[in-house]
């Protein structure tokens, strides 16, 4: 039997109790798109069983970790963002904007506007690089 936390919201997708957009289900992971996306793709891996945040996760979660990823990948191929680009990313805790307390990995993609943050970086840093 799967770890469950009743009142968890991603745990009331993983076992259908919530709607979700579901792109990729297995027997350990569901992924879903983000229900306020940041990016033209924006969906969510999870594990079906409630592990609270990455801080959380065991020793015997390493295959499930891994497993996460790989899904991510192959859902980026499928959505054709794996050559332009995208960002994998895992909140933890309340400074990294931690609101859903289920492990969940973001798989953000598609065109970034030129105002995107991490673009603007990219850009400056290309721009400092170019100077030396
Ligand atoms: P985080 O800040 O990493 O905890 O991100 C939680 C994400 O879950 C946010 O991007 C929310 O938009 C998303 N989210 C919250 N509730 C739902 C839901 N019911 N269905 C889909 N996505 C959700
Ligand atoms: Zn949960």
């Amino acid at each position: 039997m799967k770890k469950m936390d009743n009142k968890c919201v991603f745990c009331q997708i993983a076992k259908k109790a919530m709607p979700a957009k579901i792109e990729y289900e297995d027997e350990e992971i569901i992924a879903f798109w983000d229900i306020n996306p940041s990016a033209p793709v924006h969906l969510l891996i999870i594990p079906k069983e409630h592990i609270a945040s990455i801080n959380d996760a065991r020793p015997e979660n390493q295959q499930l970790l891994g497993k996460m990823l790989l899904v991510a990948k192959r859902l980026a191929k499928q959505k054709k963002i794996e050559q332009n680009g995208y960002r994998l990313v895992i909140n933890t805790g309340p400074w990294a904007g931690q609101i859903i307390h289920h492990l969940h990995l973001h798989l953000l993609g598609g065109n970034p506007s030129e105002s995107h943050p991490k673009k603007r970086t990219a850009d400056k840093i290309d721009r400092t690089n170019k100077e030396f």
